[in-house]
């Protein structure tokens, strides 16, 4: 094995012995790992300043619990996780998920994926996780802020505008927001907007956070089709997943002129040839907060149990969670022609899955880049907070179409001259990770 090739293993190696049993992070540093030999190759100081092997170990990792009371008065539990993993580009940013396969692997997965989507996006914010194993599904709107408060409880003494600012993931938007975001203003006893993003318009939120995760994957998505001198009109599109993510994404894609044909959650997905109807969607999802086969009452047909990408597309954005995009799932995408794959979600692809795509030539867009518009949004919130301003829809959107071109041409222009022309994923991980190395080596050890 080459000298840079085998540094690279040696610092795996030590991945996998300190951090047993978590696979999803062992994935995720794996996936960056693999592209990095021309970076130790042209950078050996980053070798001797053990760049490699710190950025794989979180600063700090919080681990907590959470009692609430639910409403027939029994005191239950939650665990609760923060895990503050780099802050040499800026204080910790990245959001929390609500979700009931949440642990600390998976955190610390979605923290490491941070620190180099935060630094594509060019601004000064470094990357952590947070979340809990509490499950929202079928809570009521009182548990859920009895949760939040509970939770703020401890988390509010490790967080702030200047240390670590969370926002929303799975499990967690507005509503939940506005719960935290409350409670540490109670116990702070200051109305810190800078210390959470994702807020509503009329406390301290940004125009397009929202919107911002979505649109920006299918910005994204758009750079990728120009770059091969195409664009969305008239294509075929399945976005999985129908929460936050996806609902905006297939917003732009019938804005840009394609048709999203398919969209799911846990209990299946749903065709609809005609184009999924966006606001009977919201509905069913984001007002009823029901199951997707709501949806078909109306129009279109359910598929209970079977796999999304089995529908023939031209375009694929996973949105809805890791390893949902398997190996399979990528061969019956490229048997059906599609060309295109952008991650709306973080990690949804399985390695194999990447492989048999890149393989077939299909442009492969990770969602440390593609999905990288929300949390530069948030970055945008955290400057209008700064600032004590608020930003018009159209400027906001502006700055994000922006970030999210030069978040492309800077992953195609890194492939280049790294030696892998056309490789979304190593222009990716390689421009991601030179901006905080090299703020690491400047910071000391
Ligand atoms: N949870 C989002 C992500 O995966 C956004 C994080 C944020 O806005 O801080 O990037």
């Amino acid at each position: 094995m080459p000298a840079a090739e085998a540094a690279l293993h040696d610092v795996y190696t030590e991945v996998l012995q300190r951090n047993p049993g978590e696979s999803e992070f062992h994935q995720a540093v794996h996936e960056v790992l693999d592209s990095l030999a021309p970076v130790v190759r042209k950078h050996p100081e980053y070798l001797d300043a053990a760049v490699f092997s710190r950025i794989c170990e979180p600063e700090r990792q919080i681990i907590f619990r959470v009692p609430w009371i639910d409403d027939a008065g029994a005191v239950r539990l939650n665990r609760g996780f923060r895990v503050q993993f780099n802050s040499a580009l800026g204080p910790y940013k990245g959001g929390l998920r609500f979700h009931p396969s949440v642990n600390l692997g998976i955190v610390k997965f979605l923290g490491f994926e941070q620190i180099f989507k935060n630094s594509l996006t060019g601004m000064p914010i470094g990357g952590g996780k947070g979340g809990s194993d509490f499950d929202p599904k079928g809570k009521s709107d009182r548990e859920v802020m009895r949760f939040c408060q509970s939770l703020m409880t401890e988390l509010n003494r490790h967080i702030g505008a200047e240390v670590d600012v969370p926002a929303g993931d799975i499990g967690v938007g507005t509503r939940e927001i506005g719960y935290l975001f409350g409670q540490y203003k109670r116990l702070a006893n200051r109305y810190e907007s800078g210390a959470l993003t994702g807020k509503g318009l009329t406390w301290g939120g940004s125009q397009v956070r929202t919107e911002a995760t979505g649109y920006g994957t299918v910005y994204f998505a758009q750079e990728m089709l120009r770059a091969r001198g195409e664009s969305f009109d008239g294509k075929r599109v399945v976005v999985s997943g129908s929460g936050n993510v996806a609902i905006y994404a297939i917003e732009k894609v019938h804005e840009f002129g394609g048709t999203v044909v398919a969209c799911s959650d846990s209990s299946g997905y749903v065709v609809d040839e005609a184009g999924i109807d966006l606001d009977l969607l919201k509905e069913v999802k984001e007002v009823r907060r029901e199951r997707i086969d709501a949806y078909t009452e109306h129009r279109g047909r359910l598929v209970a149990d079977g796999s999304i990408w089995e529908v023939p597309c031209d375009i694929a954005l996973p949105s809805a969670t890791q390893n949902e995009l398997q190996e399979a799932d990528a061969i019956a995408l490229v048997r059906s022609g599609c060309r295109y794959v952008a991650e709306g979600a973080n990690m949804p692809t399985t390695p194999d899955a990447v492989r048999v795509l890149t393989d077939a030539g299909v442009a492969f867009g990770p969602g440390k880049a593609a999905n990288a518009g929300g949390v530069a949004t948030s970055a945008l919130e955290m400057q209008q907070n700064a600032s004590r301003d608020s930003w018009s829809f159209e400027y906001t959107e502006d700055r994000l179409a922006g970030i999210m071109r030069e978040i492309h041409d800077s992953c195609a222009t890194t492939a280049d001259e790294f030696g892998s022309p056309g490789n979304y994923v190593v222009g990716a991980n390689i421009a991601g990770f030179l901006r905080v190395a090299d703020a690491m080596v400047a910071l000391g050890v």
